[in-house]
Parts: C-alpha cells; structure tokens; sequence
C-alpha cells in the first residue's frame, strides 16, 4: 500500500488564501501589517529563503522592508538596527535571518526583538509561554507541521510520537506541541541509543536532523505518519531526512520534499506577521 501524500503545498496555498482575506480587511480598516527582514552577509541559502519570504508578502499584501547588511557589520549596529525596528510603530513583525556570519551573536539578536514582534517566536520569553502552553506564536516549522497533522486528520492523542532532532528552532518545541497535544513524546538526537527501535515505536514520527535519506525503511512501523522535515541539497536536488520511496511503501501517510513541511513552513510566518499586527492594533486575534 502507497502511503498517503500530505500535500504541504496545497495546504499552504489554500490557508493563504484565507490569511488574504484578513489582511484585506485590516486594510479597509486602515491598518497595514509589515515585516521587517534583515539578512546579514551573503549565504546564498539565507538569501534564497529572504527572497521566498519576501515574495510570500507581497502576494498576501503585506509590506515586506529589507535590511541587507554587510557580512562585517557590528553586533551594536545590528542592535540599534534591532532596537529602531522594535520603536517604529509602522513595523509589526522583525526576524532576523539565521544563520549569522561568525562574530555576531544570534542569541543576543534574538533577546533585543520585542517579543510582541517576534514572528519567528524565538526570543526567550516566547520559548517559555510556549512550555506552559499559553502563547501568541508559535515557531513557524513544528505549527506548520501541526496544522498538517490536523488538516489531515492525523489523531494526536495517546499516540507514540518521536522526535528526531532537538534544535531549538525545530525539533524541542515540536516535541513540545505534540506533548501538548496529548502526544506520548519520545526525543532522540545524534547521541540516542537503539534509535531505529525507538523510530520503530512511532505512530507519528518527525525527522528533523540534516543528513540526506537518514531514516530508512527498517526505522518505520507500518502505519506510521511520517513528517520530513529535513531539507538537504543532493546533487543539485532537495531531499529530506527520510528515504521517502521505501518509507512510503510502509507510512499510512508522509510529507514530500519539496512540497510538504517547507510551504507550510512559510506560511506560518505570514500568519504570525498578520498575528503581531492584530496584537499591536489590539484587535485580539484574527488567525
Ligand atoms: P540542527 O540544528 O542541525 O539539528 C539537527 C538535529 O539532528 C540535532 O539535534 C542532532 O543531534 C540531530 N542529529 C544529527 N545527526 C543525528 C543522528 N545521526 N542521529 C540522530 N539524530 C541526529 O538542524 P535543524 O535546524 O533542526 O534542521 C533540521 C533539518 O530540517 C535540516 O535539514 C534543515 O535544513 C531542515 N529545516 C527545514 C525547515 C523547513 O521549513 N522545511 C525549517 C527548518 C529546518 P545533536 O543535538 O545531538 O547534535
């Protein structure tokens, strides 16, 4: 049996359609929603996800300013750059895009937005709402990955979920979110004991590592839903952490690479922009 597709893309295209609507309504109000993108230096991936990013504003109406500074530049000119964003009122979202050249420190850039512009919900004090289960954002890979688990129908609840992958961008509040979820969470990283038995375990499991077809048949029980995170560049190709033609033989359902957890990826940073405009205009919450 071939496994279901979880068609990100899809998914993606139809809740920025409703996220539209919202923005055209803020804006028949007069309020306008911004995101201000700062790249530093120039990784060439880091520029291609900036122009992505960029690209997903326009098409919803949301004014997108780029701060492009050079791979020199100094941490106090990237924090009075970070702190003149924080105090204008016409910019609703900040995100800083990571990685950083060396000698600048991401988490101190992090620390200095305000969280109530953090669209990527990386600054500490929205890492901690998160852990006690009361927040605004949420980071914009594992709500993207939830919101494909709901969309599909995927029950959370009781199930055994394993993580692979324990970034604090990915894989820790991934962890979190199924757990809030009622998930029975099991977290594995480069030093996990036995983890093709644990893989093995999973109803639901999200890989989440960086290495290219990691995750073979042999580590995923019949049934499962499985969530490829993974993003790797393989003679000029994208292919994610889960040998994706054998491990679809055995999933009830699993995400391509392109076309499942990137897109989604991308959406939820619209909606988290949109989500911080609506909170600095006090109207609540519209998404
Ligand atoms: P990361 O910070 O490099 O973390 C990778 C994690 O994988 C670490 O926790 C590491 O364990 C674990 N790991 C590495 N080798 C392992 C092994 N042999 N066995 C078990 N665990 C192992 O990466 P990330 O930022 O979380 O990203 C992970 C992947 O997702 C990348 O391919 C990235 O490009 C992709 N990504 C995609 C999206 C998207 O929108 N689709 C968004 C973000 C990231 P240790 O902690 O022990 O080192």
């Amino acid at each position: 049996m071939m496994a279901q597709i979880i068609d990100g893309k899809a998914l993606s295209l139809q809740k920025k359609q409703e996220l539209k609507k919202t923005v055209d309504a803020m804006r028949q109000k007069g309020l306008t929603v911004c995101l201000a993108v700062i790249l530093v230096g120039d990784d060439p991936a880091s520029g291609v996800y900036v122009a992505n990013k960029e690209k997903d504003c326009a098409e919803l109406g949301i004014e997108s300013r780029p701060y492009r500074l050079p791979a020199d530049t100094k941490m106090e000119d990237l924090l009075t750059l970070v702190d003149q964003l924080n105090r204008d009122p016409s910019v609703n979202g900040i995100l800083c895009q990571l990685p950083l050249p060396s000698g600048l420190n991401a988490d101190r850039v992090i620390a200095a937005i305000d969280p109530r512009k953090d669209v990527d919900a990386f600054h500490p004090e929205n890492v901690g709402h998160i852990m006690i289960g009361r927040y605004h954002f949420l980071p914009c890979t594992p709500a993207g990955v939830m919101k494909m688990l709901d969309h599909y129908g995927v029950e959370i609840r009781g199930k055994r979920c394993v993580v692979v992958g324990r970034s604090n961008i990915v894989g820790k509040p991934m962890a979190m979110l199924l757990l809030q979820r009622d998930g029975t969470v099991t977290v594995c990283h480069s030093k996990t004991k036995g983890l093709t038995e644990i893989c093995r375990e999973a109803d639901i499991l999200v890989c989440a590592i960086g290495r290219p077809r990691f995750i073979t048949a042999d580590m995923v029980k019949d049934g499962a839903v499985v969530i490829d995170v993974g993003m790797n560049r393989v003679n000029g190709h994208w292919c994610g952490d889960v040998d994706f033609e054998a491990v679809s033989g055995k999933a009830s359902a699993i995400t391509p690479v392109p076309g499942g957890v990137g897109p989604m990826t991308r959406e939820v940073l619209m909606e988290n922009t949109v989500m911080a405009a609506a909170l600095q205009y006090d109207m609540g919450e519209p998404v």
